[in-house]
């Protein structure tokens, strides 16, 4: 896949996203102000985070982090510990010298209407963890590809 046809599948998963959770929000709550309360919210979350960490956002959220078991191989194996690698056990993984993520973070990241506010530092964060994370595990699994 190449960037741009890459850039252009999460741009419309972000748009299906952020459609869904406002529809869903609409659906639950009447009241306009609410709405463009909810929005707004979202369209913050967006603004910011850079591109980079807002894509590594959406990727975790939408199940599309660059995992062969995102990508329909359903038996693909963590090479370090032997669990199924899903996108929450990138979080939960301790077989790699990049700290710092966890359960909460997971929770964090995926909650139903996007990270809030408050939380954007950390959210910010884990983002950025999880990219040298992704870098680290791609090249350790090079290695063991060439060398086993
Ligand atoms: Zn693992």
């Amino acid at each position: 896949m190449t960037v741009n046809q890459w850039r252009r599948l999460v741009q419309k998963k972000v748009n299906d996203t952020v459609n869904k959770e406002i529809m869903e929000e609409s659906s639950q709550k009447t009241k306009l102000h609410n709405i463009s309360g909810a929005n707004a919210e979202l369209k913050n979350y967006l603004k910011e985070l850079t591109w980079e960490k807002s894509r590594t956002v959406f990727e975790v959220r939408t199940n599309m982090l660059k995992l062969n078991s995102n990508y329909g191989q359903r038996d693909e194996k963590c090479y370090i510990r032997g669990k199924q690698e899903t996108t929450r056990h990138i979080f939960e993984c301790e077989g790699n010298t990049v700290k710092g993520l966890t359960l909460e973070k997971y929770k964090q990241m995926i909650g139903k209407e996007g990270p809030q506010t408050d939380d954007m530092n950390s959210v910010s964060q884990s983002a950025e963890i999880i990219r040298k994370k992704m870098e680290e595990r791609s090249k350790i699994k090079m290695i063991l590809n060439k060398y086993g």
